[in-house]
């Protein structure tokens, strides 16, 4: 008897598609693999590139009694493709895991290309395939055909918020006399550019920063709402004077060597390539009309004459309303062969997109395979985010993060629950032994 050969589609070759592909390969399973750019895009890729990021090229940090350090150990433990790849390819940045997102995209391609279980297949799909097992992988900024289809069929609201991209600039355009190189608290290595501004400079970079004019919303982009952890800054600014010092350009922790002072705000750059020939600005995430970026850019103590490789936009995001839809092994309640991905999900950012394209590709494959699909418990910060967009029961859902507040309370008494660093280590260790006792 010849065995019957399995085969899924895959719509979306993004961070979590790719992922999902791989580990449907990996277990013998045929897959096509949809991609509908360059033919046609989404506004805020700007190549066509499989896997790119489209914004920040971080990861999140390494450290393990991070929520998102927690979950790549998950992950690497899971056998996760696209976070050795990112592993290989990573810049200088402290206790994070930046990458040179070319470098990222070029390897995963390889990877993809010299699957012969994959097939890439360069078009648009504008409904979801129903005589065939599916992932849904198309993202945040899903082509409108296919979130009408997954709209009609979903039966939900399609909810929409914004995110927004911060502007790249060119290193040899920094002005280092005044722009100097440390990591917050002197931790990893010294990677992260910094343009100190006294009180005086805030000041006139604040007033500049409210007065500027926005890109004009369009209709359906009016009485937007904006995810908390990718507020553009014009955002943050307007709820008050002191609110950016207190978030992305707090100063404390971050000295210069040459003067051995602390100032009184920070704008802090990333390396972006592997060549560390671009920097993006952290937290800079913006909707500004360009000319209003420059001029505030152009503003920073030590980037008065930054070439602007890349300015900030900002964009739509799609996400369904996964508590009636999905259960928390990503399988679509409605349609058993049907599994959504990624960030449409509400598993909000890269490292949480590609963790749960490695679980819908895992699970896809139980499910052909009839074997019983892996439903992660919630001490695992993965199983906690799954759980998190399944079981909701509030009114509104919006997209997560990885973070200690959704992951199983720890059965220790309230001193130890309120040492941060403690508990955080004995999260982390619960979690892990979960994943030795069970999956390796
Ligand atoms: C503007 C913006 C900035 C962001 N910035 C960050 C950030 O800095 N840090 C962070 O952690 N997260 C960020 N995110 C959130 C999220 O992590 C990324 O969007 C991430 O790429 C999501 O992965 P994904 O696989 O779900 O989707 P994607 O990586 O977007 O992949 C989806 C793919 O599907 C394709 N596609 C769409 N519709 C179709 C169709 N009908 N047929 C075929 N192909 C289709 C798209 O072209 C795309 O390649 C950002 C999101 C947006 C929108």
């Amino acid at each position: 008897m010849v065995d019957k050969v399995l085969k899924v589609a895959v719509i979306g070759a993004g961070l979590a598609g790719c992922e999902a592909a791989l580990q449907l390969a990996k277990r013998n399973i045929q897959v096509d693999l949809y991609e509908m750019r360059p033919e046609k895009t989404t506004g805020a890729h700007a190549t066509e590139n499989l896997a790119e990021f489209v914004c920040s090229n971080s990861l999140g940090s390494n450290d393990v009694t991070n929520a998102s350090g927690l979950l790549k150990k998950e992950m690497s433990m899971m056998g996760s493709f696209l976070i050795e790849i990112a592993k290989s390819v990573a810049l200088p940045a402290g206790n994070a895991l930046a990458i040179d997102r070319n470098l990222f995209s070029k390897k995963v391609e390889e990877l993809i290309l010299n699957n012969e279980k994959i097939n890439l297949i360069r078009q648009e799909l504008k409904k979801i395939p129903e005589n065939i097992p599916v992932i849904v992988a198309s993202g945040p900024l899903t082509s409108d055909d296919l979130a009408d289809d997954i709209k009609a069929f979903t039966g939900s609201e399609h909810l929409h918020f914004f995110d927004a991209i911060a502007p790249i600039v060119e290193k040899d355009s920094i002005d280092f006399e005044k722009a100097f190189y440390a990591s917050r608290y002197d931790k990893g290595e010294a990677s992260y550019i910094n343009c100190p501004m006294n009180k005086q400079e805030y000041e006139k970079f604040y007033e500049i920063l409210i007065n500027a004019p926005r890109i004009e919303q369009k209709d359906f982009e009016k009485g937007a709402k904006f995810f908390e952890s990718c507020l553009p800054i014009e955002v943050l600014a307007s709820r008050g004077v002191d609110t950016l010092r207190f978030g992305p350009m707090k100063p404390v922790g971050l000295v210069d060597k040459r003067t051995g002072v602390e100032n009184y705000a920070v704008v802090q750059l990333r390396q972006d390539n592997k060549s560390a020939t671009m920097y993006n600005l952290v937290g800079f995430q913006t909707n500004l009309k360009w000319g209003s970026q420059k001029e505030l850019l152009h503003s920073i103590p030590g980037l008065e004459n930054a070439n602007i490789l890349r300015y900030g936009v900002m964009h739509r995001n799609t996400f369904i309303n996964s508590p009636a839809v999905l259960d928390a092994t990503l399988q679509c309640r409605k349609r058993r062969d049907l599994f959504f991905a990624g960030q449409i999900t509400g598993t909000e950012g890269y490292t949480e997109s590609i963790a749960s394209g490695l679980l819908a590709g895992i699970n896809m494959a139980k499910f052909l395979t009839n074997e019983k699909l892996l439903e992660l418990p919630k001490v695992s910060m993965l199983g906690a985010l799954t759980h998190y967009i399944s079981d909701f029961e509030q009114k509104h859902f919006q997209p997560i993060n990885s973070n200690w507040g959704i992951v199983e309370e720890l059965l220790v008494d309230k001193k130890i629950r309120k040492n941060k660093k403690l508990k955080n280590e004995m999260l982390s260790k619960r979690s892990i032994e979960w994943f030795e006792n069970n999956l390796i």
